[in-house]
């Protein structure tokens, strides 16, 4: 292997204090680099600014694991085996989830097409690069992230029950460790119930707070949203577990007893 790394020692200590590098909770960056020295490197100094630095080697599976997962930002290298880095970069960016991607290139070449519309990547660095600078640029696509989000970067913490977990920062939901699609009014909905555990909630109360509608008129809209969200959560949508019916009343969740081994 023949790139040269800057490698400076990190004073982990000095830099936080001087607020320089501040690791940033709930986020995840995943790494496509199949050459091990750089995807180690990378691994360590990202493990810096997130909770979770995940690596993958090979083309088809780094795909894989880019469009099943929430990530903060994706490094993805060019010159990949069994499928390439444009590749992967046009095909995350025709899914509607919009994640940061910074591309690793070795031949200038192709950066015209990288950044612009036919692939779409964020932003790229050219082999070799120094740390400290492909560091900065991550930082940078978080914040973009975390913008695009319209999420301040202060976390609001995950609600967890027995059989369910709600991460409001992802707006991800699981079911019994399985990840369920909601679209955004079906989670704000769950989302809403679930801050307010057994509190019975009107028709109208809840447009009010969740669609933010201010008048009656509407009320179907939230039977046919409560409806959807139960076939999709519940095991049972005729006999739901988490979201009751109050008949004559209205709707509420009840809790499952929360699951301390997961806390
Ligand atoms: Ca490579």
């Amino acid at each position: 292997m023949s790139f040269t790394f800057h490698i400076f020692n990190h004073n982990k200590e000095d830099q936080e204090s001087s607020g320089e590098i501040k690791e940033m909770p709930n986020k995840q960056i995943l790494v496509i680099e199949d050459e091990f020295d750089i995807a180690q490197l990378l691994k360590i100094h990202l493990s810096e600014l997130c909770q979770h630095v995940e690596i993958s080697h090979d083309g088809e599976q780094g795909l894989n694991l880019a469009l099943n997962k929430n990530w903060s930002a994706i490094v993805l290298d060019l010159k990949l085996p069994t499928m390439d880095g444009l590749e992967i970069c046009r095909r995350i960016r025709s899914q509607s989830n919009y994640v940061p991607i910074l591309m690793l290139t070795a031949k200038s070449t192709e950066l015209d097409r990288v950044l612009g519309l036919e692939i779409g990547a964020d932003d790229y660095l050219t082999k070799p690069f120094s740390v400290i600078e492909l560091t900065a640029r991550v930082k940078a696509l978080l914040r973009r992230f975390d913008a695009s989000q319209g999420y301040q970067t202060t976390i609001t913490p995950a609600l967890n029950f027995r059989g369910m977990e709600i991460h409001a920062d992802q707006r991800a939901v699981k079911v019994d460790g399985k990840e369920i699609s909601l679209t955004a009014k079906e989670f704000d909905l769950l989302h809403f119930f679930a801050s307010h555990p057994d509190k019975v909630f009107n028709r109208s109360q809840l447009l009010d707070q969740v669609w933010g509608y201010g008048h009656e008129g509407y009320e179907h809209t939230v039977n046919s949203h409560m409806n959807r969200l139960r076939t999709k959560i519940e095991i049972d949508s005729h006999n739901p577990k988490y979201i009751k019916t109050i008949w004559g009343v209205g709707y509420k969740f009840i809790a499952p007893e929360t699951d301390h081994k997961n806390l």
